[in-house]
């Protein structure tokens, strides 16, 4: 599979609003947001950009709390790059950074490589998964790849083996600034799933996580040996609100755009659960999420 329709072009556009790309459907507007339809393209604009100019990279938004000021510089989204999917002997796949996990899930669960099922609870790309070491049911994605190929700023793509990665939960140090834009997975035929287990590890989580609303899944990295959701119900957040933003009251380390929030919303909330736990049980908290961008008065002061 390497599905892309051939009327898909690449897209350039100016102060695209990425409230529009992000799962909590806030952010301010990117300079330049750049959508490539081919590997070629990105690495001919990646080459004609101005050296000074920032680059932001976006998958599916799904991990990403970008500030109402936006992004000055510019984002390349991955979502029109080709979708790259391939079975390589018996447990090899390779897959496009733009691919959405979930399609990689279920066309590894067709292949009878059941160990990729768990991507299936990653609602976000490929390339996403592997800048966060994203994991879901017990799988993490970085106890599989076996190399990735990666682009820089210049455009230059390289092969990297796995071992040029230092990898921790939901970390990943490796060679910067560089980007992926594939990766050859490795899953042993040594569990069977079906699409039937897809559907009840999906059912299973829906019952204990709030899905429907727009979020970024979990806010804080678990804290070792404990639940960063324990401590933040613990702490009494559960369903506090600020702006339009809440704490989950079915999951505590959800937060919610429950209604209008801004990303300052959210932001402030994040930092106020954070203090809160802080207070309660001695832990500081890290966040999960990325946040970037700048605020709203720093884009005013600016110009904007
Ligand atoms: C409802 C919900 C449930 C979730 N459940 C889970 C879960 O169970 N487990 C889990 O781990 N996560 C979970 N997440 C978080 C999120 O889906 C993952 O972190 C995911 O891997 C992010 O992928 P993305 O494509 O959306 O990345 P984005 O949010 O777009 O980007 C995240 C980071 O990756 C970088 N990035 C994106 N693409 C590339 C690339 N090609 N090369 C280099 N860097 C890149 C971005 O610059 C950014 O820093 C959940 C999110 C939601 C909304």
């Amino acid at each position: 599979m390497n599905a892309v329709a051939d009327d898909v072009k690449s897209t350039q556009l100016r102060n695209e609003p990425l409230r529009k790309h992000t799962s909590w459907r806030v952010g301010g507007p990117a300079d330049v947001f750049y959508e490539p339809a081919s590997v070629e393209d990105l690495q001919r604009t990646l080459a004609e950009l101005p050296a000074d100019m920032p680059v932001h990279w976006l998958g599916l938004g799904s991990n990403l709390l970008v500030r109402d000021g936006g992004i000055r510089g510019a984002v390349i989204a991955t979502g029109r790059l080709p979708r790259l999917l391939e079975k390589q002997g018996d447990a090899h796949v390779r897959a496009g950074a733009g691919l959405a996990c979930m399609l990689l899930a279920k066309q590894c669960v067709r292949w009878h490589l059941g160990p990729a099922a768990f991507f299936a609870g990653i609602p976000g790309t490929v390339g996403g998964a592997l800048a966060m070491n994203a994991g879901a049911f017990g799988g993490e994605t970085w106890n599989h790849v076996e190399a990735v190929e990666t682009i820089d700023r210049r455009g230059e793509r390289r092969t990297r083996a796995r071992g040029e990665y230092e990898i921790a939960y939901r970390t990943v140090r490796g060679p910067a600034p560089e980007w992926f834009l594939s990766a050859t997975f490795r899953f042993d035929r040594n569990t069977e799933s079906s699409l039937a287990t897809i559907k009840a590890l999906l059912a299973k989580r829906n019952a204990s996580q709030p899905l429907g609303i727009p979020s970024c899944g979990s806010v804080f990295r678990n804290p070792p040996g404990d639940f960063a959701g324990r401590l933040i119900e613990q702490a009494g957040q559960k369903g506090r609100r600020l702006g339009g933003a809440m704490v989950s009251d079915k999951h505590a380390n959800f937060i919610l755009n429950a209604g209008k929030a801004s990303a300052a919303d959210i932001e402030t909330l994040i930092g106020e659960v954070r203090a809160a736990v802080e207070r309660t049980s001695g832990v500081l908290l890290e966040p999960e999420v990325r946040i970037i961008g700048e605020p709203l008065d720093a884009a005013a002061k600016g110009g904007r």
